[in-house]
């Protein structure tokens, strides 16, 4: 039987950071601006501390500048909310990132929105959330438009294609449908009350994965020669006693029925801190009032 493309997001993304850092070159030597991020960690999560330093240091190698801010875990949201002001008028800063989750003493939505919507190179802001979804300019949450970038690299127009989504997170579902319905593509969102969840799946000529839940999309739920783009991120019981990485989509049953699929790891995940330097050059850019080159 034929298997599906893989879909190569490690590449895409090598390639995405190098078309980044020949932008931000561009910046430097034409408008004397060197995009700035800054990281905000706050406690001592071992998987926040593996991104936080992934950020930094794919953002250095871009050209631009990284700044971290670790706090302790007994921050207070007061404190926090202090050094977001300091950095929304930090003219260094173009970008600024809280890692989540934050400790359950501070109010996420709060601090969220605490960051000014320009540097808001998460787009989790409201404002962001909000222009995503009346069509305006805005920074887009990371993941998301690395989803929808894998989608147009493997099949082209998107438009007129069934897609649907399975997961309507803030973070996840609802900004990859949203930017689906920018491609004019028919976009379904599917969450853990819609019935018939297999059929509904097996409509999508994209099928998008963002549920948090191991292997729970099976080969029967995809339409054939369809694009099967898999958000998910579990580990699970491997062999040797070793635990492994796997996606929301059952892979190995999947790429039998799929036109083209992300692997697990190796597809979204490397997309989405790419995505976060793209949008870092592009506010530096609306900031400065300069145009945004090609990435
Ligand atoms: P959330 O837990 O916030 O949302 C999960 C969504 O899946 C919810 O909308 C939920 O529905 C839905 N869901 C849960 N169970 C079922 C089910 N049995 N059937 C149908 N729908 C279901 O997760 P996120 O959106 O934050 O993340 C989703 C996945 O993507 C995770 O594996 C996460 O690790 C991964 N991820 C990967 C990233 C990357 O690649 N860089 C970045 C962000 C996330 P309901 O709303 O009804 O509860």
């Amino acid at each position: 039987m034929a298997k599906a493309a893989l879909i190569d997001g490690k590449a895409f993304a090598t390639s995405l950071r190098g078309r980044i850092a020949t932008a931000v070159a561009g910046l430097k030597k034409n408008h004397d601006i060197t995009p700035g991020l800054a990281v905000v960690l706050v406690g001592e999560d071992p998987a926040s501390q593996v991104y936080v330093r992934n950020k930094g240091k794919q953002t250095a190698e871009a050209g631009m500048n990284s700044y971290e801010h670790k706090l302790e875990t007994d921050t207070s949201e007061a404190d926090l909310l202090a050094l977001i002001e300091k950095l929304n008028n930090d003219d260094k800063v173009h970008g600024i990132l809280v890692q989540l989750p934050l400790p359950d003493h501070i109010d996420e939505t709060k601090v969220i929105n605490s960051v000014s919507p320009d540097k808001d190179v998460d787009g989790f802001h409201i404002i962001n959330a909000g222009r995503l979804a009346t069509g305006q300019p805005a920074l887009t949450s990371c993941t998301p438009v690395g989803c929808v970038m894998l989608a147009k690299d493997a099949l082209g127009n998107l438009s007129g294609l069934e897609a649907v989504v399975v997961g309507r997170s803030n973070i996840v579902g609802k900004p990859v449908a949203q930017l689906l319905l920018a491609e004019n593509c028919t976009v379904t969102i599917a969450h853990s009350r819609t019935k018939n969840l297999d059929e509904v799946c097996r409509r999508a000529d994209i099928l998008i994965a963002a549920v948090g839940r191991p292997q729970m999309v099976k080969g029967s739920w995809v339409k054939k020669g369809a694009c099967v783009i898999d958000v998910g991120i579990n580990r699970i019981d491997g062999e040797n006693g070793k635990t492994r990485l796997v996606g929301d989509v059952d892979f190995d049953e999947a790429v039998n029925v799929a036109g083209s699929i992300t692997p697990v790891p190796g597809g979204v995940g490397p997309m989405t801190i790419a995505c976060l330097l793209r949008n870092t050059v592009q506010a530096a850019c609306m900031i400065n009032d300069v145009p945004v080159p090609e990435m």
